[in-house]
Protein backbone atom coordinates (compact mmCIF):
# COMPACT_ATOMS: atom_id res chain seq x y z
CA UNK A 1 0.00 0.00 0.00
CA UNK A 2 1.26 3.73 -0.74
CA UNK A 3 1.63 6.16 1.61
CA UNK A 4 1.47 9.88 1.83
CA UNK A 5 4.69 11.31 2.96
CA UNK A 6 4.95 14.98 4.65
CA UNK A 7 8.87 16.43 4.94
CA UNK A 8 8.79 19.80 6.63
CA UNK A 9 11.43 22.08 7.79
CA UNK A 10 12.15 26.06 8.16
CA UNK A 11 13.14 27.86 5.50
CA UNK A 12 16.40 27.04 3.98
CA UNK A 13 16.49 23.93 5.45
CA UNK A 14 16.89 21.37 2.62
CA UNK A 15 13.70 20.72 1.22
CA UNK A 16 14.31 20.50 -2.07
CA UNK A 17 17.46 19.48 -1.99
CA UNK A 18 16.58 16.27 -0.32
CA UNK A 19 13.58 16.27 -3.10
CA UNK A 20 15.64 16.32 -5.65
CA UNK A 21 18.08 13.18 -3.61
CA UNK A 22 14.57 11.14 -3.64
CA UNK A 23 14.04 11.87 -7.54
CA UNK A 24 17.22 10.78 -8.22
CA UNK A 25 17.16 7.71 -5.54
CA UNK A 26 13.70 6.10 -7.28
CA UNK A 27 15.02 6.88 -10.69
CA UNK A 28 17.73 4.73 -10.00
CA UNK A 29 15.66 2.12 -9.06
CA UNK A 30 13.42 1.87 -12.66
CA UNK A 31 10.84 4.17 -11.26
CA UNK A 32 9.11 6.89 -13.15
CA UNK A 33 9.28 10.17 -10.25
CA UNK A 34 6.95 13.15 -11.10
CA UNK A 35 7.31 16.86 -9.34
CA UNK A 36 4.81 18.82 -9.29
CA UNK A 37 5.38 22.03 -8.05
CA UNK A 38 2.18 25.11 -7.00
CA UNK A 39 2.36 28.08 -9.76
CA UNK A 40 2.31 30.70 -6.54
CA UNK A 41 6.02 30.19 -6.40
CA UNK A 42 7.73 31.96 -8.90
CA UNK A 43 10.94 32.07 -7.62
CA UNK A 44 12.31 30.56 -11.11
CA UNK A 45 9.77 32.70 -13.09
CA UNK A 46 6.45 32.52 -13.93
CA UNK A 47 6.26 28.85 -15.00
CA UNK A 48 3.58 27.60 -17.35
CA UNK A 49 3.61 23.30 -17.75
CA UNK A 50 7.31 22.27 -16.92
CA UNK A 51 10.07 24.52 -16.01
CA UNK A 52 12.91 24.36 -14.35
CA UNK A 53 13.33 23.36 -10.32
CA UNK A 54 16.84 24.59 -8.17
CA UNK A 55 18.45 23.66 -5.19
CA UNK A 56 20.68 25.66 -3.11
CA UNK A 57 23.38 22.91 -3.24
CA UNK A 58 22.58 20.85 -5.62
CA UNK A 59 23.03 21.87 -9.45
CA UNK A 60 21.85 20.24 -12.12
CA UNK A 61 18.61 20.38 -14.95
CA UNK A 62 15.67 19.42 -13.07
CA UNK A 63 12.43 19.91 -14.43
CA UNK A 64 8.92 20.79 -12.49
CA UNK A 65 5.32 20.45 -13.87
CA UNK A 66 4.15 23.69 -12.66
CA UNK A 67 0.51 23.57 -11.81
CA UNK A 68 -3.03 25.75 -10.20
CA UNK A 69 -3.90 22.92 -8.36
CA UNK A 70 -4.01 19.24 -8.38
CA UNK A 71 -7.02 18.00 -10.44
CA UNK A 72 -6.86 15.44 -12.85
CA UNK A 73 -6.24 17.65 -15.91
CA UNK A 74 -3.19 19.14 -14.66
CA UNK A 75 -1.90 15.93 -14.97
CA UNK A 76 -3.28 14.29 -17.63
CA UNK A 77 -1.35 12.16 -20.46
CA UNK A 78 1.90 12.10 -17.93
CA UNK A 79 3.56 8.65 -16.81
CA UNK A 80 4.73 8.61 -13.37
CA UNK A 81 4.55 5.93 -10.33
CA UNK A 82 5.96 8.08 -7.69
CA UNK A 83 4.65 12.14 -7.37
CA UNK A 84 7.11 14.30 -5.53
CA UNK A 85 5.25 17.78 -4.44
CA UNK A 86 7.52 20.81 -3.76
CA UNK A 87 6.56 23.87 -1.51
CA UNK A 88 3.57 22.23 -0.75
CA UNK A 89 2.31 24.74 1.85
CA UNK A 90 1.11 26.79 -1.40
CA UNK A 91 -1.45 23.89 -2.29
CA UNK A 92 -4.99 24.61 -0.84
CA UNK A 93 -6.64 21.78 1.59
CA UNK A 94 -8.81 20.67 -1.55
CA UNK A 95 -5.32 19.84 -3.37
CA UNK A 96 -3.97 18.03 -0.39
CA UNK A 97 -6.73 15.81 -0.29
CA UNK A 98 -6.42 15.00 -3.90
CA UNK A 99 -3.10 13.93 -3.15
CA UNK A 100 -4.32 11.45 -1.06
CA UNK A 101 -7.06 10.45 -3.60
CA UNK A 102 -3.66 9.62 -6.00
CA UNK A 103 -2.11 7.68 -2.60
CA UNK A 104 -5.31 5.67 -2.38
CA UNK A 105 -7.07 4.95 -5.51
CA UNK A 106 -3.65 4.84 -7.77
CA UNK A 107 -1.36 3.50 -5.54
CA UNK A 108 1.30 5.89 -5.87
CA UNK A 109 3.09 7.47 -3.17
CA UNK A 110 3.22 11.20 -2.85
CA UNK A 111 6.10 12.49 -1.16
CA UNK A 112 5.84 16.19 -0.40
CA UNK A 113 7.99 19.00 0.98
CA UNK A 114 7.09 22.26 2.45
CA UNK A 115 6.93 24.57 5.35
CA UNK A 116 4.64 23.94 8.13
CA UNK A 117 4.73 27.36 9.50
CA UNK A 118 4.61 31.02 7.84
CA UNK A 119 7.03 33.86 9.29
CA UNK A 120 4.52 34.58 11.69
CA UNK A 121 4.83 31.04 13.27
CA UNK A 122 1.33 30.69 11.63
CA UNK A 123 0.26 27.03 10.05
CA UNK A 124 -0.04 27.35 6.00
CA UNK A 125 -3.57 25.95 5.24
CA UNK A 126 -2.15 23.38 3.12
CA UNK A 127 -0.32 22.39 5.78
CA UNK A 128 -2.40 21.59 7.84
CA UNK A 129 -4.32 19.47 6.38
CA UNK A 130 -1.37 17.38 5.69
CA UNK A 131 -0.79 17.55 8.94
CA UNK A 132 -3.69 16.16 9.75
CA UNK A 133 -4.01 13.45 7.08
CA UNK A 134 -0.53 12.13 6.04
CA UNK A 135 0.69 8.57 6.63
CA UNK A 136 4.41 9.48 7.49
CA UNK A 137 5.72 12.87 9.12
CA UNK A 138 9.20 13.78 9.55
CA UNK A 139 11.04 17.06 9.65
CA UNK A 140 14.25 17.85 7.86
CA UNK A 141 16.11 19.71 10.96
CA UNK A 142 17.78 23.02 10.75
CA UNK A 143 19.78 24.72 13.21
CA UNK A 144 19.73 28.36 14.69
CA UNK A 145 22.69 30.47 15.12
CA UNK A 146 22.38 29.85 18.98
CA UNK A 147 23.03 26.39 18.66
CA UNK A 148 19.54 25.38 19.24
CA UNK A 149 16.85 23.60 16.33
CA UNK A 150 15.50 26.13 14.37
CA UNK A 151 11.39 25.62 14.27
CA UNK A 152 10.58 29.37 12.91
CA UNK A 153 12.04 32.00 10.68
CA UNK A 154 12.54 35.60 10.35
CA UNK A 155 11.50 37.56 7.06
CA UNK A 156 13.87 40.50 6.13
CA UNK A 157 12.48 42.74 4.07
CA UNK A 158 16.04 45.42 2.08
CA UNK A 159 17.71 43.88 5.56
CA UNK A 160 14.83 45.06 8.31
CA UNK A 161 12.35 42.69 10.26
CA UNK A 162 9.48 42.08 8.34
CA UNK A 163 6.69 42.69 10.69
CA UNK A 164 3.83 42.96 8.23
CA UNK A 165 2.03 39.82 8.87
CA UNK A 166 1.47 38.87 5.44
CA UNK A 167 1.92 35.13 5.41
CA UNK A 168 3.41 35.49 2.17
CA UNK A 169 6.27 38.04 1.44
CA UNK A 170 4.56 41.47 -0.64
CA UNK A 171 6.86 41.99 -3.45
CA UNK A 172 8.60 45.27 -2.20
CA UNK A 173 12.30 44.51 -1.89
CA UNK A 174 15.03 42.54 -1.21
CA UNK A 175 13.62 39.52 0.68
CA UNK A 176 15.42 36.97 3.07
CA UNK A 177 14.82 35.10 5.41
CA UNK A 178 16.69 33.34 8.56
CA UNK A 179 15.79 30.07 10.10
CA UNK A 180 15.78 30.05 14.08
CA UNK A 181 14.76 28.56 17.47
CA UNK A 182 11.46 29.73 18.88
CA UNK A 183 13.21 31.84 21.63
CA UNK A 184 15.54 33.91 19.31
CA UNK A 185 12.38 34.41 17.24
CA UNK A 186 11.04 36.05 19.82
CA UNK A 187 13.89 38.48 20.87
CA UNK A 188 13.99 39.35 17.15
CA UNK A 189 10.63 40.39 17.07
CA UNK A 190 10.74 42.18 20.88
CA UNK A 191 8.21 39.94 22.14
CA UNK A 192 10.57 38.59 25.09
CA UNK A 193 8.67 38.56 28.33
ZN1 LIG B 1 18.25 30.41 18.72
Amino acid sequence: MSKLYFYYSVMGGGKTTSLLQTEYNYSKQGFKPLIVKPKLDDREGSQNGFGPIQSRILTGNHQALYIDSVTPEALNGIDFNILLVDEVQFFKPKDIEALSDIVDKRNIPVVCYGLKTDANGNLFEGTAKLLAIADSIKEIKHICKCGSKATMYVRYIDGKVDTSGEAIAVEKGNVTYESVCRKCWKQIHGRER
